[in-house]
Parts: structure tokens; sequence; C-alpha cells
């Protein structure tokens, strides 16, 4: 259970979440307990519930991160290139940052997790969240990290190809492309909201995250895979 998870520290959160079985894999658990939530959802930093970060936005709870992880764990390597859609408040362009980049002593594969979002204040309070640990400022003088104003539904051409696509907010639709900005091999986590032409009329109205893999071969396979409770990808507010 979500609530059983809330810590007294970062690090207790996290290790509660594995605890509970809602964190499985060891790259991503080290991921999630290096970057504090504190500096990206200061009122309950380390509740297992998501928080309003202003403009109608919040920063997701942390068991979504790590399914989001999780999901995307063999798409992110050292290296790898990754978009974050509708970054929010910046900490899972933080800890995504963390699973491409090489931190063993002669390591030097440079990652880069491109973070996107449509409304500048927020862009701008990801880089300041970011900017209040070491680590985060190292990240974005050494470009680990970008975070910039744009409307995601057409991602971020100028970085793809993609070897991940994270989406953080409910799509409309399956946008064609984001598919097409994805590398071969690459997978994409998507939330979409019924009715973007992938419903279920059996299922019924809701939103589903859907993993969609681009094959080596470029052939894509699409899968649904559970139901969740987003805000919506849309226009900027006027
Ligand atoms: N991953 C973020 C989630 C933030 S909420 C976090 O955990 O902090 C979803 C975000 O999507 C909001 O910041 C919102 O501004 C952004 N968003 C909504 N529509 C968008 C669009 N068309 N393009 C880019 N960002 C968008």
């Amino acid at each position: 259970m979500a609530w059983r998870c809330t810590g007294a520290t970062n690090k207790e959160l996290i290790e509660n979440l594995s605890k509970e079985g809602l964190i499985n894999n060891e790259r991503v658990k080290r991921a999630m307990i290096a970057v504090d939530r504190s500096h990206y959802a200061p009122s309950r930093p380390y509740s297992d519930s998501p928080q309003p970060i202003g403009h109608s936005a919040t920063i997701s709870a942390p068991h979504m991160h790590g399914h989001a992880c999780e999901y995307l764990i063999d798409h992110l390597r050292p290296g790898s290139h990754v978009l974050d859609i509708g970054s929010g408040s910046g900490y899972l362009t933080h800890v995504l940052a963390n699973l491409v980049t090489d931190t063993s002593p002669n390591g030097n594969a440079k990652g880069q997790v491109i973070g996107v979002d449509h409304i500048q204040e927020l862009v701008d309070l990801a880089h300041a969240n970011m900017s209040k640990s070491q680590e985060g400022r190292k990240l974005l003088e050494t470009e680990c990290v970008k975070f910039i104003k744009a409307d995601g539904r057409r991602g971020w051409p100028e970085g793809a190809p993609y070897d991940a696509i994270h989406v953080g907010a409910a799509a409309a639709e399956l946008h064609p492309l984001l598919v097409e900005q994805l590398r071969a091999p690459g997978r994409m986590f998507i939330p979409v909201s019924s009715g973007g032409g992938l419903s279920n009329t059996v299922l019924g109205d809701g939103q589903y995250i859907w993993v969609v893999d681009k094959k080596p071969d470029g052939s894509i396979h699409k899968e649904k895979v559970f139901a969740v409770s987003y805000v919506p990808l849309t226009d900027p507010p006027k």
C-alpha cells in the first residue's frame, strides 16, 4: 500500500517502496535514493503521493516515478538519450539522468535527458530545483540535462532519436511524431486517455499507460499496461 511507504527521509521512502515491491530494480532504487525529493516536492517530500507544484501541475507519486523508470530500464544505459515530456518539477528528469550517466571511475559515456514542459515557469522551477544539489548543478553544466519550453506533443526533434521517451501527462492520442522520434530499438512510456484512438469500449473510459516499443527492424509493438490518473497533455494556458 502506497501510504505505508511514506518515510522520514528520502532513503527511508525509497527503501519502503522497495520493501512493498513497488520498486524492484536495483539501478532504479539507487538512482532514486540519489535524488532528494525535498528539492522537488517541498511540502511533503517523503510521502508516496502526488503533490501540487503550481500551474495546475503535480509532481507524480514516487511509486509512479519508479514504475516509469522500471518499464524503461532496458533503454536507460550510460550514454542513452532520453526525452522527458511534461517534466514539471524536474524530479524524474534528474532520476533519468542518473540512469544514463556513467559514474564508474573511467566512465565517459555521456547520456542526455531533455526535459520538456510548455509552461516557462515550470521550466524555470525544474532548473532551480535541480540547481539545489551539487550533482544536479553538474548535470546542468555538462548539458547531461536540458530543460526546454516546447509543446511536448511534437516531441523535440532536435535531440532525436531517443532510446527512451517518458510522457508525464495524459495524451489524447499516441502522437505519431513521438513514435517517429524513438530510436530502433527504443521504448516510450505514455499515459493515453481513452477515446484517443486506442480505447477499448469493453474497458470503458479512463487513462492507461501504454508501452510502445520500436523494434530493431523499425516495427512498432504497443501494449496497454495499467490504469492511471495524470493531468492532461494540453495546449498551454492562455
Ligand atoms: N513528471 C512531472 C509531471 C508533472 S505534471 C513530475 O513528476 O514533476 C505534467 C506536466 O505536463 C505539467 O508540468 C504540465 O505543464 C506539462 N504539460 C502539459 N501539457 C503539455 C504539453 N503539451 N507540452 C509540454 N508539457 C505539457
